[in-house]
């Protein structure tokens, strides 16, 4: 009996999109969050962590439990795992919360990641340093995400500086990669093992921000496509995933170069909700609710996606526009707040790159 009631652990933009693709199939949903005013509040019943036998309460309301970011705890997870199915696993989840454990995850399966080294002292990053050569990333081993809890050291000169940032923590010092652009690959795997992939996206960031996904990635060739879907592959199975894994890489000239894993339903793979024939979020709805995996294929030869960030700006515009679609999170506004994202679909590059263009003012703050 494929499941009926899902409890999302998080209730921000991720759930709201899970819920607005799960409900057309008949599944429900419960979200653990102590916010009131999430995102996903108005999709289905809210539970606060904080109340009196909360936790009973939502494990007892549900069939299966999932969750929108990785940097959750892997304690509740393993807890609720004990009665209830979770998925992506904790095994996912852990692998996923570490860099160092990550990355030797990604050379024990072959995926090409950058040199590495754990750095716990500042005599450990002088080392590391000597020994990647500069530039290195130094990057906390937890809780980063968005280019957060990183410094870049040019050279040995910023090293005090660098030390300085992030002491405290366990630190993973990359090599630098001399990236041409930044991609990231979506897949879905069911607990039966099937296992679907999207096309690759090509990603954009400012300020560690990422603010327009393009699918295909222009002009990428067929050796990196298939490299990208290897790796995925091979992530999956390797894990025993269940539900949608994302594979953020560096393209280079030398092929592609993992960065980092999530477990989950990524803002890259936005544009699949009008660009392709299944969305990632019913994807990972229907891998871990039992039901059949749908079909990746793209609905239109191009699409992209064009996150909102810090002002909503006029809706009208994007209303306006025939093959925009707008989604808002319902969200106030914020600096460098992602408050929702434009997806568009074309039949060519040119055109797609116009239509993104029109939309330029969402991407940074500057919406009326
Ligand atoms: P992350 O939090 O690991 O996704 O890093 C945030 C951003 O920093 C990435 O999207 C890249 O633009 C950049 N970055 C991270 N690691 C490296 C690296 N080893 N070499 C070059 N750029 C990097």
């Amino acid at each position: 009996m494929p499941a009926k009631r899902i409890g999302v652990l998080g209730a921000g933009q991720l759930g709201r999109m899970m819920a607005l693709a799960g409900t057309p199939l008949d599944v429900e949903f419960v979200f653990f969050d102590q916010a009131k005013n999430s995102p996903s509040a108005r999709l289905g019943e809210v539970i606060d962590p904080n109340e009196d036998g909360a936790l009973t309460r939502f494990i007892d309301s549900v069939d299966v439990v999932t969750y929108e970011s990785e940097n959750i705890d892997a304690n509740l997870v393993e807890r609720i795992a004990q009665s209830t199915p979770v998925f992506p696993s904790s095994h996912s989840l852990r692998q996923s919360q570490h860099r160092l454990t990550e990355k030797n995850t990604f050379r024990d399966l072959g995926i090409a990641t950058p040199d590495f080294k754990r750095v716990t002292s500042k005599v450990e990053l002088i080392s590391a340093v000597n020994a990647l050569g500069t530039p290195v990333v130094l990057k906390t081993t937890t809780m980063g995400y968005d280019g957060k809890g990183q410094a870049v050291v040019k050279s040995i000169d910023d090293i005090d500086a660098a030390w300085e940032k992030l002491q405290g923590n366990e630190l993973i010092a990359e090599a630098f990669v001399n990236f041409t652009r930044e991609l990231s690959v979506i897949a879905a795997r069911d607990t039966n093992g099937n296992t679907v992939v999207y096309p690759i996206a090509e990603n954009d960031h400012h300020e560690g921000i990422l603010r327009v996904s393009k699918v295909p990635a222009p002009n990428l060739d067929m050796a990196k496509q298939q490299q990208a879907e290897t790796y995925i592959t091979h992530l999956l199975d390797h894990l025993g995933h269940v539900g949608v894994l994302t594979l953020e890489l560096f393209d280079t000239d030398s092929g592609l170069v993992a960065n980092e894993m999530a477990p989950r339903v990524h803002n890259s793979g936005h544009w699949t909700i009008e660009g392709a024939e299944t969305s990632q979020f019913e994807n990972h709805v229907r891998a871990i609710c039992g039901f059949p995996l749908g079909s990746t294929a793209c609905r239109h030869s191009h699409a992209a996606m064009v996150n909102i960030i810090g002002k909503t700006g006029d809706r009208a515009l994007v209303m306006a526009e025939p093959s925009a679609h707008l989604h808002l999170y319902g969200k106030t506004e914020r600096l460098n707040r992602k408050l929702g994202h434009i997806n568009i679909v074309a039949d060519s590059q040119s055109e797609l790159e116009q239509h993104i263009h029109k939309f330029e003012d969402f991407i940074s703050e500057c919406g009326a």
